[in-house]
């Protein structure tokens, strides 16, 4: 059994999330690895924990759905005590102006972004608060400076769902704070990952750098350390808080 018990990382398998679930092995969690898709890509986090003889699965789920985020936490329960839960599955669409989105376009960002934090929050409460017997832990949710920059002429809807997730960031954390469960967030500016290629503009991360005050985009690693410092008992006192981690840039 790992000394810290069990962190389910959504969208695990890749960027922000899989470096994550790679740094939270090391701090010693055992580790689900959830993904939507790219079962190559989770496998490919878990092999290289279990090599350094960490825990870890790869759970299939798509978070907006119940059913699948049941499965993920039942899978969780199979590992350990869940301790901990990272609500980092994410995702965008192209680039568009509002004018353009379609109600279904607009329904999917909400419901992987906001709704599958909600849910997955839900699943961890449940097992980590001390109203339902649970002895305590911790949620980090991925917030973005998109919620403060809005995302014109590209993902004003993405930026609204992450504006959703800074005041489910507050509301929980009051709401559970006597129950022994912090709830905090980590903001992340610029991070060089694939994300930006559902924009379908390649050059989206070059395009952006110059207006980052320490002149590049940060890494995924720079923010799982962010994340892994608020899941820790360094911050037993903190909840409701951000980090921003965004190499200078106002947001
Ligand atoms: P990424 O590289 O695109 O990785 C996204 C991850 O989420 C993948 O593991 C993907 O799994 C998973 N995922 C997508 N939809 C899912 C769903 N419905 N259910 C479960 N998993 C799902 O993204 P990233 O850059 O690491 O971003 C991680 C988080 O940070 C997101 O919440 C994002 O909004 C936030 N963020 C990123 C940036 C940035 O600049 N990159 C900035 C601010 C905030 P599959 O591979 O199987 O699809």
């Amino acid at each position: 059994m790992a000394k810290n018990g069990v962190l389910v990382v959504t969208g695990g398998s890749r960027g922000i999330g899989a470096a994550v679930s790679l740094l939270a092995a090391e701090r010693g969690f055992a580790v689900v690895v959830n993904y939507a898709s790219n079962v190559a890509a989770a496998e490919h986090v878990t092999a290289q924990i279990l090599a350094k003889g960490g825990e870890a699965i790869a759970v299939r789920g798509d978070v907006s759905q119940r059913e699948d985020v049941e499965h993920i936490f039942a899978a969780a329960d199979r590992l350990g005590k869940v301790t901990g839960l990272v609500n980092n599955a994410g995702m965008t669409d192209r680039a568009s102006r509002v004018e353009d989105m379609t109600a279904e376009r607009i329904n999917r960002v909400l419901a992987v972004n906001v709704t599958g934090s909600f849910l997955c929050a839900a699943a961890a409460v449940k097992r980590m608060s001390t109203r339902h017997g649970g002895t305590g832990g911790a949620i980090v949710n991925l917030a973005s400076g998109a919620s403060k920059l809005g995302g014109p002429g590209t993902f004003v809807d993405y930026a609204a769902a992450k504006g959703a997730i800074d005041s489910f960031t507050i509301g929980l954390a009051l709401e559970v704070a006597g129950e022994g469960v912090r709830v905090n967030s980590v903001r992340p500016g610029l991070i060089d990952t694939e994300f930006h290629d559902l924009t379908g503009d390649p050059d989206r991360v070059a395009k952006l750098v110059s207006g980052v005050p320490i002149p590049r985009a940060g890494t995924a690693l720079e923010v799982a350390y962010a994340i892994l410092w608020l899941l820790s008992p360094e911050a037993a006192y903190s909840t409701g808080t951000t980090i921003t981690v965004s190499g200078g840039r106002a947001i």
